[in-house]
């Protein structure tokens, strides 16, 4: 008999409140009872999401949402801006490529955010570029970026600004409407504490003028008729009632605690995992790091894989590995959604047991000493 830890940036543990409200008889959408569970689960939405602007539930993975977030704003030939400094900033760009746009590439180097005067620059050079496609935390580096900063700049173009949060929104900080993100998209198996399986996106103003403007090249991710759809509170297709029922128990969990209070919370909890890991002599691959998944270095000799093989035989706990050129390199503990300070303290214990097998040289203990400490700090 074993116990299972799940720690890996997506997908995240899911409370057995919300485990328990899915487990009840699956019911029919087009009834006033839906209509009724997605007019509430839509407020709560905004509440999470910082925006005045409807918000758009779709099934699918978070890829179905960045999908909606070029094929209703992009006409083939268009001209985007795609900041790269990861894997999912390379999602972007096939993305943008699939549906035959034209994408700039800021290329970022791997653990590091974009200048964002590096966009202010571009923007400057191609006053053409129909919308600026960025990511608030690379899930595959760890790393946060300034999107009040790339908000500010953007807003002042013909532009659209769309930003993944899939791996971030409800743990830090995103302020949608007052940053001016056009289109937010974010998950359902990351810090909103759900099984994987919803995507969602925001829509503005300023995105609909765009949308309008053009033929739907969308059919299922047509946002037109979304909005269409929204206004009685359906959904243009089957929507996933049972995903829908869990959400909004997680919704209603979150807001008990209050957004800000999560945002202190993650903050805290990657605090302790920060100082946990650099207290056994490691070092952090993102600057700056993101307060929801931290990317921690293998020192020379100690292989990722191998790190990340073991915690789960020996320990069953799951984290990530590095994805590519961080392939062995570095390691990847979320601190996302159902997580605790008992979760921090059962990684590092782990991981320190590990390190010790694979022969990592430090004082046994050490981590564990700084993960208590920074934890005896209330958020
Ligand atoms: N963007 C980011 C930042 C992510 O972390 C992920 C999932 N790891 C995705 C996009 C892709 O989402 P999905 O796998 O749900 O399609």
């Amino acid at each position: 008999m074993r116990k299972e830890y799940l720690l890996a940036p997506g997908p995240t543990p899911v409370p057995p409140e919300v485990l328990l409200e899915m487990a009840k008889p699956v019911f029919h959408h087009r009834t006033a009872a839906y209509r009724k569970m997605h007019q509430e689960v839509l407020e709560d939405l905004k509440t999470v999401f910082r925006t005045k602007n409807d918000v758009y539930t779709m099934t699918s993975s978070g890829t179905g949402a960045m999908e909606s977030a070029v094929v209703n704003i992009v006409s083939p030939g268009d001209k985007t801006l795609v900041v790269q400094g990861g894997k999912f900033g390379e999602r972007w760009v096939q993305l943008c490529k699939a549906f035959g746009a034209k994408p700039i590439v800021i290329n970022v180097e791997w653990g590091k955010p974009v200048a964002p005067e590096e966009i202010r620059k571009q923007l400057k050079a191609n006053p053409d570029v129909v919308a600026v496609y960025t990511t608030l935390v690379e899930t595959s580096t760890g790393v946060v970026t300034d999107m009040a900063a790339i908000g500010s700049i953007v807003k002042e173009t013909n532009a659209l600004l769309v930003c993944d949060g899939i791996s971030s929104v409800g743990a830090i900080p995103m302020e949608t409407d007052a940053w001016g993100i056009d289109m937010l998209v974010v998950g359902s198996q990351k810090a909103l504490m759900l099984p994987p399986g919803l995507a969602f996106i925001t829509v503005s103003p300023k995105a609909w003028k765009a949308i309008d403007a053009r033929r739907p090249a969308a059919f299922y991710f047509d946002l037109k008729k979304a909005r269409k759809n929204i206004a009685t509170f359906d959904n243009p297709w089957t929507p996933a009632v049972t995903l829908m029922v869990g959400l909004k128990k997680s919704l209603e969990l979150m807001k008990q605690r209050g957004i800000e209070q999560l945002w202190k919370d993650h903050a805290r909890l990657a605090q302790a995992t920060r100082a946990a890991v650099k207290a056994m002599g490691l070092k952090l691959f993102a600057d700056p790091p993101a307060d929801c998944v931290t990317a921690v270095r293998m020192p020379e000799g100690v292989d990722g894989e191998a790190v990340v093989k073991k915690l789960r035989s020996d320990h069953g706990i799951t984290i990530a590995g590095g994805q590519d050129q961080a392939k062995g390199k570095v390691i990847r503990i979320s601190n996302m959604g159902y997580v605790d300070d008992s979760d921090v303290v059962i990684i590092i214990s782990a991981l320190e047991r590990v390190l010790v097998e694979m022969g990592h040289k430090f004082e046994i203990g050490s981590g564990l000493r700084a993960a208590q400490e920074a934890l005896l700090r209330k958020a």
